[in-house]
């Protein structure tokens, strides 16, 4: 998912427009956007992408200088309008509305407190609880309620809150998903991702700091409270494939840590061939990178059609192999008659592999090697990305050899951990569970 939040610029609705379209790639599902206007809260939100859900003309409807906006992509709860967010709410402090990057590990135990308690539920969303906590703490201020129901749920998040007169971005303690902070004009914006920033002209100011919330108040500099000690897991695969490429996600750019993990994959698995080939877009960098560093050229043998969105995010398998087809065709002049080492950033099911590897051997490539910028995918993330279930990862049930097989490929290899982390230029403070199992919550 994407988050966004605007506060105290004029027009923030259209800013948070901006801001979700830059983040598209987060999440195709559904969009929606919160503002306020003086305390009065106006919000839209519906199933689709971000320019289907809205026109200008609702863009006018959602008046006021804050608004908080967000895309969805399913990891808890349901793909019906119902899931969308901003999830708004009145409850005894006024009105309230919260969107959400992340998954909470204890969303259902909570959940089912809350509702012996009495609580009744709109949605299937994890997100829903932070209302119901909020609205149930027994503090007076607002401050210490969020305070009392991020002390209550576990996991990853990264939320940004609007109430009648302020806004709240924090960030869990581990930092899994990512949150910057920008300035603009006379006010100020959060985003998962700084090309967000990019598009309106805001110009970056920090991380938001895993385990801090910043407050943001008119007439006064934003507020910062360390909520929780922070304990660094941030997502590694934010850089792998999540991420845009001109975005800066942790402090570093996307793009380059790419194109280096190319290049340690020509180092750690060379091999001869007359073209290096990406599979679109996500695996571009890394096959420049690899180019680079093994001297062999790097050609576009394959096209991407750009009406087809994210491959991946669609629900049923038979969409996500048609869909497969739709966006992904080989040229044949490139190909035909070569020896072909192909990149790609990553295998979940190895749907779209499997696929590539027929198409370009059908097209006439005489060897088809699959490299890969990230180790083998083995288990599912709980954190906010939507990886299926152990059963269904294909590294999880195949050696290496025989996904090679499955897919049909001449060879196929994957970076190792440790020239992942090389190219990313740190090991401490990355989460990489779907690499290595180890869950930190
Ligand atoms: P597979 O086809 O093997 O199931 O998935 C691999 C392809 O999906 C890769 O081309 C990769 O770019 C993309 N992909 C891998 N993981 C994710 C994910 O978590 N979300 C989305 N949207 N795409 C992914
Ligand atoms: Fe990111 Fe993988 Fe950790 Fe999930 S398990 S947060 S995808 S590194
Ligand atoms: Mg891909």
């Amino acid at each position: 998912c994407a988050v966004v939040g605007v506060f105290n610029v004029k027009g923030a609705a259209q800013i948070a427009y901006f801001g979700l379209f830059a983040l598209q790639h987060r999440g195709q599902e559904a969009a929606g956007i919160c503002s306020n206007k003086d305390g009065k809260f106006h919000l839209i939100k519906d199933r689709g992408l971000v320019t289907r859900v809205f026109s200008e003309k609702k863009i006018k409807k959602l008046k006021g200088d804050m608004a908080i906006g967000h895309t969805r992509y399913s990891t808890a709860g349901d793909d019906s309008i119902l899931d969308a967010q901003p999830v708004y709410a009145r409850y005894d402090l006024g009105e309230i509305a919260i969107v959400h990057n992340g998954n909470l590990t204890n969303a259902k135990e909570v959940r089912d407190q809350l509702i012996k308690r009495g609580a009744i539920f709109q949605t299937f969303m994890d997100t829903e609880n932070m209302i119901h906590l909020i609205a149930k703490s027994e503090k007076e201020r607002l401050l210490d309620r969020i305070t009392d129901a991020l002390h209550k749920v576990e996991g990853a998040y990264s939320f940004v809150i609007q109430s009648r007169n302020k806004m709240y971005a924090v960030r869990d303690r581990f930092g899994f998903r990512p949150l910057s902070l920008a300035r603009l004009g006379d006010g100020y914006m959060v985003a998962s991702e700084t090309c967000a920033f990019d598009l309106v002209g805001a110009e970056f100011i920090r991380d938001i700091q895993p385990g801090e919330m910043v407050i943001f108040e008119k007439g006064k500099a934003p507020r910062s409270i360390q909520v929780f000690e922070p304990n660094p897991h941030k997502c590694i695969f934010e850089y792998i494939y999540f991420a845009r490429p001109d975005s800066v996600v942790y402090g570093k750019n996307v793009y380059s840590l790419r194109k280096k993990m190319g290049q340690e994959l020509a180092k750690e698995l060379p091999v001869e061939a007359d073209m290096v080939v990406p599979v679109p877009d996500s695996g571009v960098a890394a096959a420049l990178g690899y180019s680079q560093e093994s001297g062999i050229p790097f050609e576009l043998g394959i096209m991407r059609n750009h009406y087809v969105g994210r491959t991946f995010i669609e629900p049923t398998q038979e969409l996500r192999n048609l869909k497969v087809k739709m966006k992904l065709s080989p040229i044949r002049e490139v190909i035909e008659g070569k020896k072909l080492i192909v990149i790609d950033d990553s295998i979940v099911r190895g749907t779209t592999s499997k696929q590539i590897v027929s198409m370009l051997k059908e097209a006439g490539a005489a060897e088809v090697h699959m490299r890969i910028s990230s180790p083998p995918t083995t288990d599912p993330c709980y954190y906010g990305v939507d990886t299926p279930e152990k059963e269904k990862l294909i590294s999880a049930r195949m050696t290496t050899e025989e996904i090679c097989d499955y897919i049909g490929a001449d060879s196929l290899a994957y970076i190792s951990i440790d020239g992942l982390m090389r190219a990313v230029g740190d090991d401490k403070n990355y989460c990489k569970a779907c690499f290595d199992g180890n869950y930190v919550v």
